[in-house]
């Protein structure tokens, strides 16, 4: 079997995941902008960290025959204060040229505050201004349903075409609005919070198989790099057959990246 782990934080992980990963069939890795494990305390934090996506991690990846991408941004965890987040973005045009950045990601809320959201639609003015598609990441539990609205009503506002947003952590109570809209949807799958596998499954049955992916996050939380690969196993368990499994796990991803220049398998 192949696949992509469309939003896996490989900073997190040990070169053994990545071993692991290549080994269960994984051809690309794309991963998004994200807290580090600690808040940086200043922007050349955000500089070496945009130094890690974009050089050490494609290195580390190669190694093991994985493609590794990036997307770029200040997550919305780190973007309380304003003042600091408007001098991370001030970095991403630096960065936006080099060859494995797919765009701008991910982006979105997390507690809903009004800071996180004028930060957001910076963002989005800023993947507008560079022709950038956007990865966004939505708020967990009982902020979900609340901040994926917002999300999208920020979207609409801004007139961004939604077959090149995905909207991230969907679960069964946002997956069909994000759907609706015409944006792409991305379902994260972790051991214990967000999707477990049967649920991801469950979802799929609900909602149909287009412009929908499986990722493992695999970040600094309780979380399992090799998500989407067991994922594909349990499908196969329910009785799919290979060609489905492999579009849900490896053509709809591929198609959706696609629209990303830089994105070559
Ligand atoms: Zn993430």
């Amino acid at each position: 079997m192949k696949y992509i782990e469309p939003h896996g934080h490989m900073v997190s992980r040990t070169t053994d995941d990545y071993q692991k990963m290549a080994m269960a069939g994984c051809e690309a890795i794309c991963e998004p902008a994200f807290w580090a494990g600690y808040d940086r305390a200043s922007v050349d934090g955000f500089y070496d960290y945009f130094s890690q996506l974009t050089e050490y991690e494609p290195a580390r990846a190669a190694k093991f025959g994985i493609a590794h991408f990036c997307w770029l941004c200040i997550n919305p965890k780190e973007s309380e204060d304003a003042g600091f987040a408007r001098e991370v973005l001030s970095l991403i045009p630096e960065f936006i040229d080099k060859p494995s950045v797919l765009g701008i990601g991910e982006i979105g809320l997390n507690k809903n505050t009004k800071n996180e959201l004028a930060i957001f639609e910076e963002h989005v003015d800023i993947a507008k201004r560079y022709d950038q598609p956007i990865l966004i990441h939505t708020p967990h539990l009982e902020d979900k349903l609340k901040g994926t609205k917002l999300i999208i009503d920020a979207l609409k506002n801004a007139n961004v075409d939604p077959s090149r947003v995905v909207i991230d952590h969907v679960e069964e109570h946002t997956a069909g609005l994000v759907l609706d809209e015409g944006f792409w949807a991305g379902m994260t799958l972790y051991p214990e919070s967000k999707c477990t596998p049967a649920r991801a499954i469950d979802i799929l049955e609900n909602y149909g198989m287009e412009n929908i992916w499986m990722n493992s996050a695999c970040d600094w939380g309780i979380s399992d790099p090799l998500a989407v690969a067991k994922t594909a196993l349990e499908m196969g368990k329910r009785k799919y057959d290979k060609q489905t499994i492999e579009r849900i796990v490896y053509e709809n991803p591929k198609r959706f990246l696609e629209q990303c220049p830089n994105f070559k398998i």
